[in-house]
């Protein structure tokens, strides 16, 4: 079969590869039908995720079609069409108990697919723990809505949960990209007074004030955006900062913009490390929240998409083929072409 294969030192490639088999009895195998291409593939591309595994098919966020199961999976069958969920867990460790399933102690456990395990940009993927990884698809959601569950649309629903946003309060996303504008859908479940969308690229915040997920939008290098929410907030700040860019200079913007106990909940992940200048912020009383997604709601995502709360599927301005998935590569990794997220048929 085809699949996309991280070669480490900064190279991909189409590679032909044996189509992967059940190994647990908790596996199954997905065909699978949708893929896509996240920006965690371009940070495993650059080197900049250290447990990447190389010789790994790549691809975290894809929809497919059951074909196998293993004995000891109860959840799904052969014939369901699923999307698959970004982390691998085992569901009875101290973390999956508590719902932190990012840092299951599997030895498979947490972000593995298309990372350290074959993943799926490829025309087939092995899902360990199915039960747990996989997320029946009802019939009237279609691939394209369902596309993103398990990845940036977790993500946003993770960040949202814990920026403890409370009704009326005032949230800043920093970063209109795909995990952006997911975060900021996400974001309006919890009915805020106004959600402040901020990033540098105009077109990216034109779509957030369009499609109704940012109130205000501001452009980074262009407005002052500390003095701007300050503005609209009676000069405290904001109640919870998402900081979803992991720009050279955004992890700062998101403590000095928030107000004094709220929230920055940090969902981005940065090629370097950044600055904590605590003097700085002495007395702020800030809450930091860090993360690595637990992706234990795509269910409950599934459900919002079923009744029409949340779809992310505006979000895919590009497709194509697997075969045509290098072309995809080097528009999604330059932001050429307006380019938000791609859907590529397998
Ligand atoms: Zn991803
Ligand atoms: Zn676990």
């Amino acid at each position: 079969m085809k699949a996309v294969v991280y070669k480490g030192h900064g190279e991909i490639a189409l590679e032909e590869r044996p189509k992967p088999e059940l190994i647990e009895e908790t596996d199954a195998i997905v065909k699978v039908t949708l893929t896509t291409i996240c920006s965690s593939d371009i940070h495993i591309k650059h080197g900049a995720v250290p447990k990447a595994v190389p010789g790994t098919v790549l691809g975290h966020e894809f929809v497919g079609v059951v074909t196998e199961t293993g004995s000891g999976v109860k959840k799904v069958k052969p014939g369901d069409r699923v999307s698959v969920n970004v982390e691998t867990f085992c569901g009875e460790c101290f973390f999956c108990k508590r719902g932190f399933v990012n840092n299951c102690t599997d030895k498979d456990g947490g972000w593995a697919l298309g990372c350290r395990i074959d993943g799926g940009q490829a025309e087939y993927a092995r899902i360990p723990f199915a039960d747990n990884g996989l997320t029946v698809i009802p019939d009237h959601v279609t691939d394209e809505q369902a596309l993103f569950n398990g990845d940036i649309l977790s993500t946003g629903y993770w960040a949202a949960n814990i920026g403890e946003i409370k009704p009326a309060d005032t949230v800043v996303v920093i970063g209109a990209g795909p995990t952006g504008l997911c975060t900021m859908m996400c974001a309006r479940l919890y009915s805020p007074a106004r959600i402040i969308a901020a990033d540098t690229d105009e077109y990216r915040l034109n779509l957030a004030k369009e499609r109704g997920l940012a109130d205000i939008t501001l452009v980074s290098g262009r407005d002052d955006i500390e003095k701007e929410i300050r503005k609209v907030t009676d000069g405290r700040g904001a109640d919870t900062v998402f900081e979803v860019a992991g720009g050279d200079d955004t992890f700062e913007m998101a403590w000095k913009i928030a107000r004094p106990n709220g929230i920055v909940a940090v969902v981005a992940m940065y090629e370097k490390p950044q600055i904590l200048p605590l003097p700085d912020m002495y007395g702020k009383n800030l809450v930091f929240k860090t993360g690595g997604v637990d992706g234990s709601f795509c269910r409950e995502i599934m459900d919002l998409t079923a009744c029409g709360r949340l779809d992310a599927s505006f979000l895919i301005t590009h497709r194509c083929s697997l075969d045509d998935i290098m072309t995809a590569y080097d528009i999604f990794e330059n932001k050429r072409d307006h380019v938000i997220k791609y859907a590529i048929r397998v």
